[in-house]
């Protein structure tokens, strides 16, 4: 039989496991491991979906309708709003924009899983730099990384999976270090379950107006419950939007994603009020593992952090056995998304029969 021969992959590519999803949640098991949002979808968001434009018809490439509206809500023109399949999706158009063979991509590490493969995509080299010793950005660190070759730092807010946030004046002192022709990527994908104080919170803050290599990054897949349907945002200067607008897959916005973003920004009340159901949820959570003895570091987003070290593999073996579907990082620890209330009294269970 002779060897079958296949086109020639990228080495660095080819050396990786392809993408693999978290597992899917049988019948009645609680799926706790992608940070989901655990309510049904508001009726007018689904009426919205089926009142979109006619599904034989392109959308509109510039997702028109909700840049406009977000440009309003947040006080900046519509080109200050750039709108993608996800907020993912602009993570790949801005350092894909930014740097390629030969550069660097700063992040600190452990952070949000898929930014790995963003400089790997793009050729270029990730820089990773880890944790403090409380699972929070070493901001101090990732300045004294950037070379001459950094083209892009990215700083996760809450970080996933950890918990933590950066508060505003180490955000500001971050940016004032970072050369101005360095693009800062503000990634805040669970801003809106965010209770600490100090936290930053680059569009109220509108740090992109007096820094504009700063680029903030929302989504509507957590807090707004519309992970499903592929939608995110990027607010900063329409000129480094602009180079993400370049190299974005074109028409990649459905019509009726951007219809479900704008029933869900016309619902905000109620979509608010679940967030604050969640937010106590996590209350709840963090208060009865710590008092297991759990060292849980600051829960900012819709996931708790476990620090399972060599045990992770063990403890999550236990979790799944309970119909808990977590998400486990081998040799260092287990994330679990706040989810329906009937999972948090198992979620303890299971957690204080580890201890
Ligand atoms: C979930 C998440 C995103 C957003 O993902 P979408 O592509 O918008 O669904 C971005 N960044 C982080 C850190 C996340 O956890």
């Amino acid at each position: 039989m002779s060897e079958e021969i296949l086109p020639r992959i990228r080495e660095e590519i080819a050396a990786l496991p392809p993408y693999r999803q978290g597992k899917q949640a049988g019948a009645d098991a609680f799926k706790l491991s992608s940070n989901e949002n655990p309510f049904e979808p508001l009726p007018s968001v689904v009426a919205a979906l089926t009142a979109g434009a006619p599904i034989n018809r392109y959308p509109d490439a510039t997702a028109g309708a909700l840049r406009a509206r977000l440009g309003e809500r947040y006080g900046v023109a519509p080109d200050a709003v750039h709108v993608a399949s996800g907020s993912v999706a602009i993570l790949y158009q801005l350092v894909a924009a930014a740097a390629t063979v030969g550069d660097e991509v700063v992040y600190a590490w452990r952070s949000f899983e898929a930014y790995p493969g963003l400089p790997l995509v793009a050729g270029a080299t990730g820089v990773q730099v880890p944790l403090t010793a409380d699972s929070r950005h070493d901001l101090d660190a990732m300045a004294a990384a950037i070379t001459e070759r950094t083209r892009v730092v990215i700083v996760c807010t809450p970080n996933n999976p950890t918990g933590p946030i950066v508060t505003s004046a180490e955000f500001a002192a971050f940016v004032a270090q970072v050369p101005r022709d360095v693009l800062i990527v503000l990634d805040e994908a669970y801003a809106e379950f965010v209770t600490a104080p100090d936290a930053v919170d680059g569009l109220a803050e509108r740090v992109f107006e007096t820094h504009p290599n700063v680029v903030v990054l929302r989504t509507f897949s957590k807090a707004y419950g519309l992970a499903g349907l592929r939608i995110g945002y990027a607010i900063g200067h329409p000129r480094v939007l602009d180079a993400a607008r370049t190299t974005a897959i074109p028409l990649s916005v459905t019509a009726a994603a951007e219809g479900a973003a704008i029933a869900s920004l016309d619902a905000e009340d109620e979509l608010r009020a679940r967030v604050a159901v969640i937010v106590e949820r996590r209350a709840e959570l963090v208060a009865g593992l710590r008092a297991q003895g759990w060292d849980v570091p600051d829960a900012q987003g819709n996931f708790v952090w476990l620090p399972t070290g060599d045990a992770t593999a063990d403890v999550a073996a236990a979790f799944e056995d309970a119909g808990l579907i977590v998400r486990a990082f081998p040799g260092d620890g287990i994330r679990i998304s706040v989810g329906e209330a009937e999972s948090l009294p198992r979620v303890l269970a299971v957690a204080a029969a580890q201890r």
